[in-house]
C-alpha cells in the first residue's frame, strides 16, 4: 500500500478516482483527498475520513506497475484491511459484508 505517494503517483491517483467516481474500489464510498493530509500523521483519522489511496492490485513488491491498469482508488481503512491478500478475494469479502 502506498498512501506516502510521489507526484507520480499522486497524478495516477487522481486518474484512478476520476474512474471510479470519487469512490473506494472495494466498499464504495466516498474518498476524500483533503484527508490524505492525515496519512503520515494520524492513522485513526485518515481512516475515519476514508481517505484517497492508490491500491495495486499486483503489489508493487511483486513487480506490479504504477499504472491505471494496476491500480485503483481505495480508501485509507481497506487500504490497510486488505493488507497482502490478493485484491479479488478482499472486494469479494467487502461487497459480501456490505449486502449483509
Ligand atoms: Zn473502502
Amino acid at each position: 500500500m502506498y498512501p506516502f505517494t510521489s507526484a507520480k503517483r499522486r497524478r495516477l491517483l487522481l486518474i484512478v478516482l476520476g474512474r471510479e467516481n470519487g469512490k473506494c474500489f472495494y466498499c464504495d464510498v466516498p474518498v476524500s483527498m483533503s484527508a490524505r493530509q492525515f496519512l503520515n500523521s494520524d492513522a485513526k483519522r485518515a481512516r475515519e475520513l476514508n481517505a484517497a489511496t492508490l491500491d495495486h492490485l499486483i503489489p508493487a513488491s511483486r513487480r506490479g506497475e504504477d499504472t491505471p491498469e494496476n491500480t485503483v482508488c481505495a480508501c485509507f481503512g481497506c487500504n490497510m484491511d486488505r493488507g497482502d491478500r490478493p485484491a479479488i478475494d478482499f472486494l469479494y469479502e467487502k461487497q459480501a459484508s456490505i449486502a449483509a
